[in-house]
């Protein structure tokens, strides 16, 4: 078996989104799954929608992600150089073989006379695609314009009949009948070459034996493979992938603000959360698992089990996966994880974030979310009254403040303000008095936070706070229950 060598080509448009993070990854795991190659190539050769700083992106995502290739532009290899621009005399000599050999030919056509024939079809109600004007130019006198330097392009000439087709690995044998596809541009005036010829020249020439890639490609390839034909070159195996879609109907895309993968690393995903999602939009094991490592979904792989309906990217399932990881985490590494996002609610304050690390490391779903989970710690947020009612503890605005009353002076004598201490002399308190833990802790609770919800209850909440804060907050709610 030929060795396989597989290859991401990004175009550096700039972040990497999560259709793209996808393809990588399937092409990364394909090789990695045969000892083969990963190869990043960089597909720049429609340099106007080239976004400045993409390519270093690019590389950073890569890296971010975790995704090692063995060879490409920063690292080199063997089949470099691995940026297309920098290939820009690689292609016209196979455009000019294919033209003598009658499956090219120049097209001096100016880009208003396109227009103007473009137009005209359209009033007919015709769908426009090239008309071959070119191909008809007597041979040597096309070939004299050229030299003599006129703008010139290379058009790929398609069958006026017959089928072209592929085979894919996902969609079986795809064909087309010829008269459909249109004759594509190879080589620019500017003398670089479309996507549509450079992908199969280095591809051919970089020895790559799988193609994976979007399925927005599919209805392109029979061309890619008429080109293989002419040169007389094997094509690769190619693997079309379903698109990831944000809905039934829409497509995930940066442009209606979906994120892409940086994003999410900057919102509190953790990478290894959004690697492990993302391998399960459009491929399944084959069984119910669902958590893998990077190294995990190498040992798991299978091209045959990737599914081609388009898969849906549920931001929910994302993040339920990433409160999974987290939870997960070493406790050490939540630590380090979760003190930024501490220091943004609580930056300043004397808070023991060991401690609050360990209450909130099971709450936390994503980090983004871990400041307003604990800026109640900073400033008493405003509440309402009602909070203070709890039908299980039997609890009421009235009853809470008599609680709040009765427990003030236990807190007020508690010497080393520690949680075991804070929490003997509560339970102590409420023993002695023959009253029920809830109805005492739930009205601190509140006054204490403002909140139904904490991370930790009375306790925890008022060693977090400090003896001075915790009597300040219950004097405040005191005075607010009573007025
Ligand atoms: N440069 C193309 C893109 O970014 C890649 C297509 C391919 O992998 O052949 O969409």
């Amino acid at each position: 078996m030929q060795p396989v060598r597989t290859r991401f080509a990004p175009s550096p448009t700039g972040y990497l989104h999560l259709g793209g993070l996808r393809t990588a990854l399937y092409t990364y795991l394909l090789a990695r799954k045969y000892n083969g190659s990963f190869i990043l190539r960089i597909e720049d050769t429609d340099q106007e929608r080239e976004v400045p700083g993409a390519i270093d992106l690019i590389y950073q995502s890569m890296h971010l992600a975790g995704l090692t290739y063995d060879e490409g532009p920063d690292i080199g290899g063997n089949f470099g150089p691995y940026i297309q621009s920098q290939r820009k005399d690689t292609y016209l000599p196979y455009a000019l073989q294919l033209v003598e050999s009658g499956h090219a030919y120049p097209c001096f056509c100016t880009k208003e006379e396109l227009d103007a024939r473009r137009e005209a079809a359209t009033q007919k109600g015709e769908t426009w695609k090239y008309d071959k004007k070119c191909l008809h130019l007597d041979k040597e006198e096309a070939k004299k314009r050229m030299a003599a330097g006129e703008s010139y392009v290379i058009r790929q000439n398609i069958p006026a009949t017959g089928v072209a087709g592929f085979d894919d690995v996902l969609y079986g044998h795809v064909e087309v009948p010829c008269d459909t596809l249109d004759d594509n541009v190879l080589i620019k005036a500017d003398g670089l070459p479309t996507y549509n010829f450079a992908n199969v020249i280095d591809d051919h020439l970089m020895q790559i034996s799988h193609v994976t890639r979007g399925t927005e490609y599919l209805s392109s390839a029979p061309k890619y493979n008429l080109l293989y034909t002419a040169l007389g070159w094997t094509p690769p195996t190619y693997i079309h992938l379903p698109v990831v879609m944000k809905d039934a109907t829409r497509k995930l895309s940066k442009r209606y603000g979906d994120p892409s993968f940086e994003d999410l690393l900057a919102m509190g995903y953790l990478k290894d959360a959004v690697i492990n999602f993302i391998a399960l939009l459009g491929w399944s094991p084959g069984n119910d698992r669902e958590f893998f490592t990077l190294d995990e979904l190498v040992e798991a792989f299978d091209e045959n089990n990737l599914n081609k309906s388009p898969a849906i990217f549920n931001m929910d399932k994302l993040t339920w996966f990433n409160f999974e990881y987290i939870r997960q985490l070493p406790f050490e590494e939540y630590l380090k994880l979760a003190t930024p996002w501490f220091d943004k609610a609580l930056g300043g304050l004397n808070i023991d974030y060991r401690r609050l690390g360990e209450l909130m490391q099971g709450r936390t779903e994503v980090f983004n979310r871990v400041p307003d989970m604990v800026a109640f710690l900073k400033e008493m947020p405003e509440y309402d009254l009602e909070l203070y009612t709890h039908k299980k503890m039997k609890t009421t605005p009235e009853t809470s403040l008599e609680a709040l009353r009765f427990i003030k002076p236990t807190l007020e004598g508690i010497g080393d303000w520690q949680e075991t201490a804070i929490h003997d002399a509560l339970m102590g308190a409420i023993a002695e008095a023959g009253r029920k833990n809830g109805a005492v802790l739930w009205p601190l609770r509140i006054a204490l936070s403002g909140l139904a919800s904490t991370p930790g209850g009375a306790v925890e909440i008022a060693y977090l706070l400090g003896k001075e804060e915790t009597l300040k907050r219950v004097d405040a709610a005191i005075a607010r229950l009573q007025a």
